[in-house]
């Protein structure tokens, strides 16, 4: 609900980076004359109008497969991530199904190799192809949050068409060895899908290093604008094959119909370029941060966990539990602070989430989580503020006795299964 009167306390600080990020000014100016004069459909290449709309959409596209080091056609824009995983996943399922044969002239449906810690758009479209015949292995994370490249190698099949794989994760940001991943891959002529998403901002993507033959982007992720994504194809050895989602005008080389979203489009290609220009100094400002946060943290709650390996992680993200501690109740207290749980509020149950599950043992308790993703606006003094409002938060609720009513589900944070966020603005 939007509330009209001004919260009684400063702006809340954003840490919520990984469910999207707000949309650089640089972006902004780029985006605002497709609104205006730059209206065109950039399909209708016949006049004027319809030309400089292409030209802009070009233009983004270079920028784009800049970014990962890809040649633009194999650039396809999509309305984001979401669709980018469905239409690598489902398209290379199905194209192959449409041949009546896979890579090694194999007979039945096929097989799919990925993890239990995908984001939602990567498991839901896998359950879909299970319905459609095709058998899908989720290999579990080990206990740093990173599936071995080993369990890959193990898990494929003579007639395994795809590997899915993300490279960092959206909750715990444990990156994975994605590189080794498409070495092998690429041994054994099998199809690879990197889900990049949470990598794109702060990690080196070029596509030929990590060995990927399809690879999944979001514009909002990197401070560019929602509903607007990109899905890189490989063209060349090999060159990959899709099953379209849609039917229509066969825009983007007939893999992905619809009138181009050419505002969406210009502030992906502006936000990629400041990405490609801004990422190293980015992290190298960034991860000092996260680093401060934490040690702020230990050091008056000794007993938190952090979730997932600290090494093997993206320099902006902080996931930890708090022994004793209910996520949902935690958010709740933090009102300051825009930031994520993992705790499930679909049902009654106080889940933790399905990623940080994962990483123990059935009837360990680790305690609520928090995910905290900072960002290039997030400052040394707002970091110093977060850490005291958690750690307030966490002696208040440890002091008084548990209460039992749950906190109410207003927001579905991100993809998370009922994950809650916190703000000012909500109660
Ligand atoms: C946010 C996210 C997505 C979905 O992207 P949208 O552009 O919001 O559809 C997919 N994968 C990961 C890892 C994400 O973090």
């Amino acid at each position: 609900m939007f509330n009209p009167t001004p919260p009684p306390m400063p702006e809340p600080i954003y840490l919520d980076h990984h469910a999207t990020t707000p949309c650089d000014p640089r972006v902004i100016d780029a985006m605002l004359p497709t609104f205006g004069e730059a209206f065109g459909n950039a399909s209708s290449r016949q006049h004027a109008h319809g030309k400089r709309a292409a030209e802009l959409v070009e233009g983004a596209r270079g920028k784009v497969a800049s970014l990962i080091a890809a040649d633009p056609r194999e650039i396809v824009f999509t309305s984001g991530a979401t669709e980018s995983d469905n239409l690598a996943i489902k398209g290379v399922a199905r194209w192959f199904a449409s041949q009546g044969h896979g890579p090694r002239n194999m007979s039945g449906p096929g097989h799919v190799v990925t993890s239990a810690i995908e984001h939602k758009a990567v498991l839901d479209s896998c359950a879909q192809l299970e319905k459609e015949g095709l058998q899908v292995t989720y290999l579990p994370p080990n206990r740093d949050g990173l599936v071995d490249a080993t369990a890959v190698e193990a898990a494929l099949r003579p007639e395994t068409v795809l590997v899915t794989l993300m490279l960092a994760n959206n909750e715990i940001g444990t990156i994975n060895p994605v590189s080794e991943v498409g070495k092998l891959c690429k041994e054994r002529g099998v199809t690879f899908h990197c889900d990049a998403v949470q990598g794109m901002s702060l990690l080196d993507c070029s596509v030929d290093a990590l060995g990927v033959d399809l690879l999944s982007l979001s514009a909002h992720k990197i401070y560019g604008p929602k509903g607007v994504g990109a899905l890189y194809v490989r063209r060349r050895a090999p060159h990959v094959r899709l099953q379209p989602l849609f039917d229509g005008g066969r825009h983007e080389r007939g893999v992905r119909s619809g009138t181009l979203n050419v505002p969406g489009i210009v502030g992906m290609g502006v936000a990629c370029e400041i990405v490609e220009n801004e990422r190293e100094s980015d992290a190298r400002r960034i991860k000092p941060l996260r680093d401060s946060l934490l040690a702020q943290l230990r050091e008056a709650l000794p007993d938190l966990h952090v979730n997932g390996s600290l090494e093997h992680r993206l320099p902006n993200n902080l996931n930890v539990s708090f022994p004793g501690l209910d996520g949902e109740a935690l958010v709740g207290e933090l009102r300051g602070l825009s930031v994520s749980s993992g705790a499930a509020c679909s049902s009654a149950t106080h889940d933790s989430s399905y990623v940080v599950k994962s990483l123990y043992e059935n009837n360990e308790t680790v305690g609520g989580s928090l995910r905290f993703g900072l960002g290039r606006s997030n400052s040394t003094d707002e970091v110093v503020r977060a850490a005291k409002e958690v750690v307030n938060a966490a002696r208040r609720l440890r002091e008084t006795p548990p209460k039992t009513s749950i906190q109410g589900c207003d927001s579905i944070s991100e993809c998370v299964p009922g994950a809650t966020s916190a703000s000012a603005h909500r109660k």
